[in-house]
């Protein structure tokens, strides 16, 4: 007799199948053909992360897993996979016409979806709701495929987007991961790092306003123990708004290796233990350029798009700047 979540392991094992083999079908031409020409997937990469797709119709699962497999529909609901239907019984699937990305824990178990619609539907990506195995602040898609490259590189990249992630992994950048919608929470950052000695992290959301916000509040979360020093965090901002995933597709593996790389003099830099005018005027640029540190991320979206000159715009960001200093509460990093 199999426990309750021995038996929602098993079933989103068998939908995951389900929906890898509906992709190799007449049905699922459109989503393999999307992979590999919108997306520039290379097979071994689709089968690497287990892409599939969910037929259109509106019960291809539940026909599939409970009339003809007989795995009790109770356990479909509890997995997230179904729902019943309001009237006259039985049940629907939740997803429909979707590429599908099955969501693994880190020991590579099959433990939720995302759906990305393939037409310009609403919601672009629907994702299984919270579940008996799945918490969505407690995972992060691909932790699974980047652990060992995690330890290996002693960094992990936390990204967006699904395709951010599995684009760097197709491109051997194997340290990525994807936050699941765009909140990153304290405990996928303290999971993240279990992988890593030196503790860093690069955080590599989308430039646009969605991923700005979700940054921030990313760094409100994490400031805690980037102020200890638990976190070595680092910010960054690809140029011309791009996520990673378009970013490669344009620029080599190297070139975003190279701006994802920990900043130079780090031993300094990460106890804060400087000034800003000890450092010579190219190392300051460097330091801009190369991408900023959160501190100076927060510092830069604060003065950004802002006049001095002009007397609101001064005191606003003199009130804002003083509040980010009363949050922190190491010394040097205040002074620095
Ligand atoms: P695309 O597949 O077009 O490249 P993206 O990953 O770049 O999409 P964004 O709009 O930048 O999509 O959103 C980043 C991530 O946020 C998505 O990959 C997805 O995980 C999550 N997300 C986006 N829209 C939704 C939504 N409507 N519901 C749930 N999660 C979403
Ligand atoms: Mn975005
Ligand atoms: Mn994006
Ligand atoms: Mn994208």
């Amino acid at each position: 007799q199999l426990s309750l979540r021995e038996q929602l392991y098993e079933v989103l094992a068998t939908s995951a199948q389900f929906y890898q083999h509906a992709l190799r079908q007449s049905q699922g031409q459109k989503a393999l053909q999307y992979l590999q020409s919108n997306r520039q997937l290379k097979e071994e990469t689709i089968q690497q992360f287990g892409l599939g797709y969910a037929p259109a119709g509106w019960e291809t699962l539940y026909r599939y897993l409970v009339e003809d497999k007989h795995y009790p529909a109770q356990i479909l609901e509890k997995a997230g996979l179904i729902k019943p239907r309001k009237e006259g019984g039985g049940y629907y699937d939740v997803f429909r016409d979707r590429l599908m990305i099955p969501i693994r824990d880190v020991q590579g178990r099959v433990i939720a979806f995302g759906g990305r619609t393939l037409t310009d539907e609403q919601p672009k990506y629907l994702n299984s709701p919270e579940t008996e195995l799945f918490s969505k602040g407690k995972t992060l898609f691909a932790l699974d495929q980047a652990k060992g490259g995690i330890s290996q590189l002693d960094q992990a990249v936390v990204v967006e987007g699904y395709f951010d992630a599995i684009a760097l992994h197709a491109a051997g950048i194997n340290n990525a991961v994807a936050s699941l919608g765009t909140a990153l929470s304290l405990e996928q950052v303290r999971l993240v790092l279990r992988y890593t000695e030196s503790k860093q992290l690069v955080l590599n959301f989308d430039a646009d306003k969605a991923g700005t916000n979700a940054t921030e509040r990313a760094i409100g979360e994490i400031a805690e123990l980037a102020y200890k020093g638990e976190v070595q965090l680092k910010i960054l901002n690809l140029p011309n708004g791009k996520d990673a995933d378009e970013f490669l597709n344009t620029h080599n593996p190297e070139e975003y290796q190279a701006l994802a790389a920990p900043i130079k003099r780090l031993s300094t830099l990460e106890k804060f233990r400087f000034r800003i005018d000890e450092l010579s005027p190219s190392e300051r640029k460097e330091l801009l350029e190369t991408a900023p540190l959160w501190l100076d991320w927060q510092i830069k979206q604060i003065i950004q798009d802002r006049d001095l000159k002009q007397a609101t715009d001064f005191q606003q960001v003199t009130q804002q700047l003083v509040k980010l200093l009363k949050k922190i509460a190491n010394s040097d990093t205040r002074n620095y």
